[in-house]
């Protein structure tokens, strides 16, 4: 069995080559790695093994091992964010990958506003069109990222993220990519207030290679570092 200090070498290492051979500079691609239902010893020890940035798909859980692990590594909340859920991660969040609507928009921007800070989203993007995913269509990210700029100040929005379909061919997986990429590229071009496009949070365990040569600068690894979840056994 390969220990997760192996894991973690390994695919730092396929991250690197893969940014390598696509001519990028590996040190401009994040390694996040998805610690859902992942314990906070294991989470521990994959930080002694050189993580130093972890996403959480549930606010709950950000904040619980949060509170035990504290600001040694950068907290990533990347799954879907109800509004009601928002006080949990507020000031405990690095990033929030999963802004995908105003009314999150306008709760998020409203938390921050009472503690004076400012928070990092990425606009999540549904490209696929899959009716199981959360995230904006394409065309519609641009006025969203006007509506942001204009009305909520408290919110620095950093870049885009998406998720492939699922069991899907790698020309549908590259198609998806390089669509995030392409608006991307648009909309920075655009000039708009205090929205920056330097992030792209794209590709997870399956399909990380092509995310990288695609133009991730994150990409959110959790089966390849940690194993299989076990989802009857741990919440
Ligand atoms: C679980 C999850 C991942 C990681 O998926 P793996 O296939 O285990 O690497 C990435 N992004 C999101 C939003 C997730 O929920």
């Amino acid at each position: 069995m390969s220990s997760i200090s192996d894991n973690i070498k390994n695919v730092r290492k396929e991250i690197d080559e893969i940014a390598i051979k696509a001519g990028r500079n590996p040190d401009d691609i994040t390694l996040l790695g998805v610690t859902k239902t992942v314990d906070i010893d294991v989470i521990e020890e994959a930080i002694e093994q050189g993580i130093t940035e972890v996403g959480e798909n549930k606010p709950q859980e950000l904040k619980r091992k949060y509170e035990a692990i504290g600001d040694k590594v950068k907290w990533h909340q990347i799954g879907t964010l109800q509004t009601n859920k928002v006080k949990y991660i507020i000031d405990k969040a690095y990033l929030i990958h999963s802004l995908d609507r105003e009314s999150l928009a306008e709760e998020i921007n409203n938390r921050a506003e009472k503690l004076d800070i400012s928070v990092n989203c990425l606009v999540q993007v549904n490209v696929s069109k899959e009716e199981s995913k959360h995230g904006l269509d394409l065309n519609e990210v641009e006025n969203f990222m006007r509506t942001c700029s204009e009305k909520y100040g408290n919110i620095k929005i950093l870049g885009l993220m998406t998720m492939a379909p699922l069991n899907a061919k790698k020309d549908e997986i590259r198609d998806v990519f390089r669509k995030l990429k392409k608006v991307s590229t648009d909309i920075s071009n655009l000039n708009i207030k205090n929205i920056e496009m330097r992030e792209l949070s794209m590709g997870m365990s399956g399909d990380f290679d092509i995310a990288i040569e695609e133009g991730a600068t994150i990409v959110r690894i959790g089966t390849s570092i940690f194993g299989n979840r076990n989802y009857e056994n741990k919440k």
